[in-house]
This record gives structure tokens, C-alpha cells and sequence, in this order.
């Protein structure tokens, strides 16, 4: 039986090796443009998300434009993504309350984050950790899985519950990569309905996997 810390371990040493680069799939360029692709990808894939951003952001180039912006201008360029309505609202709240409260200038600390609009804990994370490089762990329904199968957590039960556990044992130096690894496995290999473990280089040490064999 491989013990919690072995299995951290080896993990860590397959994704360093064979994906030493992992990076987010949304296409941003500054903090502004990141934190607007965040909000617009709850419960919507980043696909949809890199394609309407674009117009997105040649209409609302920066963080004042969005503030000043007019509601059914912004609903019309983010209506294909899912709850553009609430999205709407939140985008443009946000917006404001970055340039009322913090002069426009995106907070790194995660409670500060988590006082926009639109903005929950896993968001606060991505932008702590992909803008501020902070030990932050972003827990989205991929980490949520992946990280349950392979073992990396146990019996946890909400998304805070295996952001705690995984920030234990990743140290902090690749929790921001470690984010993106689990997230990337999730989406190409440890997919929800059928993961892939006939290919998959973490079965030999796969919870999930080595209780399949019983
Ligand atoms: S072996 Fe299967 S369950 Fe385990 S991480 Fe790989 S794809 Fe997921």
C-alpha cells in the first residue's frame, strides 16, 4: 500500500517530467483580461470562453471601459456562454468595485479578491496563483475528481476539503503547476465519465486504477 506521502511523490515526479510546462487555456493578457476569462468560464468550457473574449476585449479593452459599460452591450458579446445574464452583472459590478476599491489594481490576497462580484474562492486562487504565482490551490471539478481517483485526497468532501488537503502535501513552490496539471489531466486523460487509464501514466500508482484490479 502506497503511503499518502509516496504517492504525492510520485505524482509530482511524473507531471515534472512529462508535462514540465502547464499553463492555464485561457488566452489573456494582463490580470484584467484574466480575471474577466475566469468569471466568464463558470460551468462553461475555456474553448467557448478564448472565442468570445476577443470581441470581448476589443470593445472593453481595460478595466475603466467595463466599468462605464452599458449592460446590453456587454450581455450581447458574452451571450453565448452559459448564465450570461448573472455574468453580465458581475462583470460590470466587479469592474467598478476594482476601480472604487482598490484604484483599479488587482488585489493579490485572496480575501480581498473574494470581496468582487463573481468572484468565489477557486477564481480568488487562479488569479492569486496565475497573476501572483501565490501557493494558492484552485479547486474546479477536474482537481475536484482527478485528485479523488488517484488518492491524492481522501473521503473529502468539498472543494475547500481537497484544496486543504492538496496544499498539504504539494509544496509550495508547485502548488500553481500542480493546479494546472491535475486540471489538464482531468480534461484529456481522467475525464468523468471514462477515464482513460489504458494510457494513463499514473495507474501504477492510481487509487482508482489498483481498486479496478480487485
Ligand atoms: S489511472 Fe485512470 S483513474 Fe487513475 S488517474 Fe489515470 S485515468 Fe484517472
Amino acid at each position: 500500500m502506497i503511503s499518502k506521502k509516496e504517492r504525492f511523490k510520485l505524482v509530482t515526479d511524473y507531471f515534472l517530467k512529462h508535462r514540465p510546462v502547464a499553463e492555464t487555456e485561457l488566452q489573456y493578457t494582463d490580470p484584467y483580461e484574466l480575471i474577466v476569462a475566469v468569471i466568464l468560464s463558470a460551468q462553461c468550457t475555456d474553448k467557448r470562453v478564448n472565442i468570445i473574449t476577443p470581441a470581448f476585449f476589443r470593445q472593453f479593452p481595460a478595466v475603466e471601459s467595463l466599468a462605464a459599460a452599458d449592460e446590453k452591450d456587454v450581455l450581447e458579446l458574452v451571450k453565448s456562454c452559459s448564465y450570461p445574464n448573472s455574468k453580465t452583472g458581475h462583470l460590470i459590478k466587479m469592474a467598478r468595485m476594482l476601480i472604487e476599491k482598490f484604484n483599479g489594481i488587482m488585489p493579490s490576497d485572496i480575501d480581498q479578491l473574494q470581496k468582487l462580484p463573481g468572484v468565489g474562492r477557486k477564481t480568488a486562487n487562479v488569479i492569486a496563483s496565475v497573476i501572483f504565482n501565490k501557493p494558492a490551490m484552485a479547486v474546479d471539478t477536474h482537481v475536484f475528481r482527478v485528485s479523488a481517483r488517484i488518492g491524492l485526497t481522501t473521503n473529502a468532501k468539498t472543494p475547500l476539503e481537497t484544496e486543504k488537503q492538496l496544499i498539504k502535501y504539494f509544496p509550495d513552490h508547485l502548488i500553481p503547476i500542480a493546479h494546472h496539471w491535475l486540471i489538464l489531466h482531468g480534461r484529456y486523460v481522467c475525464q468523468a465519465r471514462k477515464p482513460k487509464c489504458g494510457e494513463c501514466g499514473l495507474r501504477d500508482f492510481c487509487r482508482y486504477f489498483e481498486m479496478q484490479k480487485t
